[in-house]
């Protein structure tokens, strides 16, 4: 029987969501969830206040993450799940998206200013605790005027393939499920529903990663059969989350997709083996 248990896929204020990490656990055991993971853009540092709070009201949070790839040139997502938090492989990619987000935003600030619509880094630095992504570059575009919503600030200018998107330096697929294998963690393609090449998909799908996740924010039943599929033949774990970003996609709850009981058991004996 499936029942909603656990939310794999959330954003909170150390990326680019809008909740805190303990608003992000409070608002999951509002709406019924016995557990969570919080899978920043990038970085871990949710976790710090995360954890043991989530202890303290006996909430089961595991260790979560979601990578940027460059795979054959285009930008892919991967989700590490139940690692051994503080692992120097995690660490050391963080820090390698630390210095290339600096950059890139930087050449998107560049490329904005040069379209009539000056951003600075102050302007930006304010927006942001951790991680600063494009987001938070669409908030300051709003702030200043440029463009009504986010998704205008993405449609006209720095959604990829617009005027003042920047790709940046990229780490490859590969290297990625190294750093979240080392460190004790399953690797998992994030939301294939959203990858558009077929050939990209394909090869994505001969890479070492261990789950996929079949259900992901409000997308159809029809589509999920697909990925399900995929993971039975592969063997591979079955993973689902909302992709919730609080007021950043107001249109998508927590909880709108999820995994049960069964399917979050293995993830979360996973993350207990490591960080205990
Ligand atoms: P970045 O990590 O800087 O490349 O920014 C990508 C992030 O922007 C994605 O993970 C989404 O959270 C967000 N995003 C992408 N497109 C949109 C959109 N149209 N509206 C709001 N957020 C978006
Ligand atoms: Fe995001
Ligand atoms: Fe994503
Ligand atoms: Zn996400």
């Amino acid at each position: 029987m499936m029942n909603p248990y656990a939310d794999l896929h959330c954003h909170s204020s150390c990326s680019d969501g809008s909740f805190t990490p303990i608003e992000l656990i409070d608002h999951a055991l509002s709406v019924g969830l016995k557990g969570l993971s919080i899978t920043d853009h990038d970085t871990s540092a949710a976790y710090q206040e995360a954890l043991p709070y989530a202890e303290s009201k006996g909430f089961k949070l595991i260790s979560g993450i979601e990578f940027s790839t460059l795979h054959k040139g285009e930008s892919v997502h991967i989700l590490g799940y139940g690692y051994k938090l503080n692992h120097r492989a995690i660490l050391d990619l963080c820090a390698f998206h630390h210095n290339r987000r600096q950059a890139r935003n930087s050449a998107i600030l560049e490329k904005l200013t040069h379209a009539g619509m000056p951003v600075n880094e102050e302007e930006l630095a304010l927006e942001s605790k951790e991680i600063t992504g494009r987001p938070h570059i669409a908030n300051v575009m709003i702030q200043k005027g440029y463009v009504d919503s986010v998704n205008e600030a993405f449609k006209k200018y720095i959604g990829e393939g617009k005027p003042c998107y920047v790709e940046g330096k990229g780490i490859s697929t590969e290297e990625s499920i190294s750093a979240i294998k080392e460190a004790g963690g399953f690797a998992v393609i994030a939301h294939p529903h959203l990858i558009k090449s077929a050939a990209l998909l394909k090869d994505l799908l001969k890479q070492d990663f261990d789950g996929i996740e079949v259900f992901y924010a409000r997308f159809p039943k029809s589509q999920e059969e697909r990925y399900l599929r995929i993971a039975q033949e592969k063997g591979w774990l079955i993973t689902g989350g909302s992709d919730f970003h609080g007021t950043v996609k107001p249109t998508i709850p927590l909880g709108c997709s999820w995994v049960d009981e069964s399917l979050f058991a293995p993830l979360y004996a996973r993350f207990k083996e490591n960080n205990s």
